[in-house]
């Protein structure tokens, strides 16, 4: 019997995969990955097996049940099974049934992190996500409920929505509701970390006018205090104390 190690494999070009995921990776026997991967990662593990088991809305859907029967079948057959999931295993990943279905079956596992879709996003847009003095905490939140339905409560000076972006308009709604400001700053980045990274920017009351420019791909949403640029005056300070040239203003797309 062989064991399972989980790999985040970032958000978006291969090379945001860990040093420590890579070379776990390149052991693997059979790989089963998600949709949302880089396929230039294939070229870290070629004698693997590759197995598509994304589950994208809008694409063909396995069940998570299966996922899991194949997760056990295939380690005990083998020695190095790799589950390669987008962005951090921990996050938005079903990370828990995967595990459970591996410890019930009394399989080993190792969990490598990866870099998740709101780091991505803040690292794109330059804007970090906690800030001093204004913000102290960040929320990760999947705006879809388990019956789909969609709900936002306020939690942290930062909120980082994942799984929003068809639903944007209502999105925008349920903030005003729950007590943000129509004023707050929105930040809307789709495919970060990817060549074709796609940045807006929005206020809370305004987000809608963000659905037409991501429609169909990967999008987070950060509101509050690190969603706004940072200061003029921070990053000409910044750019001095490296030598370097402030950099410009937020762009769209990014
Ligand atoms: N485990 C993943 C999240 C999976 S849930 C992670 O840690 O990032 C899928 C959701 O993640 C998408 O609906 C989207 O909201 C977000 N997402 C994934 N990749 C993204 C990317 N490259 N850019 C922006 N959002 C992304």
């Amino acid at each position: 019997m062989g064991r399972v190690v989980f790999i985040g494999a970032g958000p978006g070009a291969a090379d945001l995969i860990t040093v420590r995921g890579a070379h776990l990776l390149a052991q693997a026997e059979v790989v089963l990955f998600d949709a949302l991967t880089d396929p230039a990662l294939r070229n870290l593990a070629p004698r693997a097996r590759w197995i598509n088991v994304g589950k994208r809305g809008f694409c063909d859907s396995i069940g998570q049940s299966l996922i899991n029967a194949l997760l056990v079948k295939h380690a005990n057959e083998r020695n190095v099974v790799v589950r390669l999931k987008g962005g951090d295993p921990s996050v938005f990943g079903r990370l828990e049934e995967e595990l459970e279905a591996l410890a019930h079956a009394g399989i080993e596992c190792e969990v490598v992190p990866g870099v998740t879709a709101a780091i991505a996003a803040a690292a794109a847009t330059q804007r970090p996500l906690t800030r001093r003095g204004q913000g102290r905490s960040v929320s990760l939140t999947t705006a879809m409920t388990r019956e789909g339905r969609l709900l936002a409560v306020r939690t942290a000076d930062t909120e980082v929505y994942y799984m929003a972006g068809r639903q944007l308009a209502a999105l925008s709604r349920r903030l005003l509701a729950c007590g943000w400001t129509g004023d707050a700053p929105a930040s809307v980045v789709s495919r970060a970390g990817w060549s074709d990274t796609l940045h807006s920017d929005h206020t809370v009351s305004n987000l809608g006018r963000a659905a037409m420019l991501h429609a169909g791909r990967p999008t987070v949403v950060t509101v509050g205090a690190g969603a706004a640029p940072i200061s003029h005056a921070t990053r000409a300070a910044a750019a001095a104390a490296v030598g370097g040239t402030a950099i410009a203003d937020s762009a769209s797309p990014n």
